[in-house]
C-alpha cells in the first residue's frame, strides 16, 4: 500500500496518542502540529492548568499553582482535567495527550477511565533528549498563557515581538523555565517517567524517538512511529 493511501486509512480511524517527554523535548510544538495533521484535538495539560491558573480565580486555580515551582499537581486533578476534555465528542476518534499521564497512577487511571468507553491508547511515544540541550532550549522560550503556543527568543521569535501570532496574547516567560527550576522539573521527569514508559513497553504500545535533531526531524520520526504502530 502506498504511503498516502496508508496515510489515509490512519486519519479514517483516528489515533489515541501520548506524547511523554522531558521538559524541553518539544511536547507541546510537536503536538500541536501532529494533531493539526491528523485532525484531532491536542490535550495538553500543562497548558490546560496555565490558561486556568490566568484566567480563573477558583480553588483548581489556586491548586494549580504549584506548577511554577515545577511541582506537579495531585493526580485526582490532572485526572480530571484530562477526562473532561477526553469526554468531548471531538476526541471520541482520536486524541494527542500531552503532559498526561505523567506518572503511572496517572496512566492506570487513564485507562480504566477508557476502557468505559471501549477505548485504549494506540501508541504511546517517548521523546528523547539530554538534559543539557533542554536547558538551552527552554532558556528563552515565549509561551503564551492563553493559547498555549510557544516561541523561542531567538530559534523562533514572533512576528510581532512580545505577542502571540496566533491569538494575539502577550507573551510570558514561564516562572518555572528559570534554569534551576527547569532541573529540578528534569529530575522529576525523570524519577516519574521511568516507570511510566515501563508501564506502556509492557502493553507493547511503546516508541521512542530521538528528540535532539530539529523540529521537522522529530516530527517525522513521530510519524513514523506511529503509523509503523498499527
Ligand atoms: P508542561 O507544560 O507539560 O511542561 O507542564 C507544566 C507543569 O504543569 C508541570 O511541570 C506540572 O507542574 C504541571 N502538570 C502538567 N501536567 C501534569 C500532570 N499530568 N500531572 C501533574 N502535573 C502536571
Amino acid at each position: 500500500m502506498g504511503r498516502a493511501r496508508r496515510l489515509w486509512r490512519e486519519l479514517e480511524h483516528g489515533k489515541r496518542v501520548v506524547l511523554i517527554g522531558p521538559p524541553g523535548s518539544g511536547k507541546g510544538t510537536q503536538g500541536a502540529r501532529l494533531a493539526t495533521a491528523w485532525g484531532i484535538p491536542h490535550i495538553a495539560s500543562g497548558a490546560i492548568l496555565r490558561r486556568i491558573i490566568a484566567t480563573e480565580d477558583s480553588d483548581l486555580a489556586r491548586a494549580a499553582r504549584v506548577i511554577n515551582e515545577g511541582k506537579y499537581i495531585p493526580d485526582a486533578i490532572a485526572n480530571a482535567i484530562a477526562f473532561r476534555e477526553l469526554s468531548k465528542p471531538e476526541a471520541e476518534s482520536g486524541f494527542l495527550l500531552d503532559g498526561y499521564p505523567r506518572d503511572v497512577a496517572q496512566a492506570e487511571a487513564l485507562d480504566a477511565f477508557l476502557r468505559q468507553g471501549k477505548r485504549r491508547i494506540d501508541v504511546a511515544v517517548e521523546l528523547d533528549i539530554d538534559p543539557d540541550l533542554v536547558v538551552e532550549r527552554l532558556a528563552g522560550r515565549l509561551t503564551c498563557p492563553n493559547c498555549g503556543q510557544t516561541y523561542h527568543i531567538r530559534a523562533m521569535p514572533p512576528q510581532k515581538p512580545g505577542f502571540c501570532d496566533r491569538c494575539g496574547s502577550v507573551l510570558t516567560v514561564r516562572e518555572d523555565d528559570q534554569p534551576e527550576r527547569i532541573r529540578y522539573r528534569f529530575d522529576l521527569y525523570r524519577e516519574k517517567s521511568g516507570p511510566l514508559v515501563a508501564f506502556y513497553r509492557e502493553q507493547g504500545v511503546l516508541r521512542t524517538v530521538d528528540a535532539s535533531v530539529d523540529e521537522d526531524g522529530v516530527f517525522t520520526a513521530i510519524v513514523s512511529a506511529v503509523m509503523g504502530a498499527r
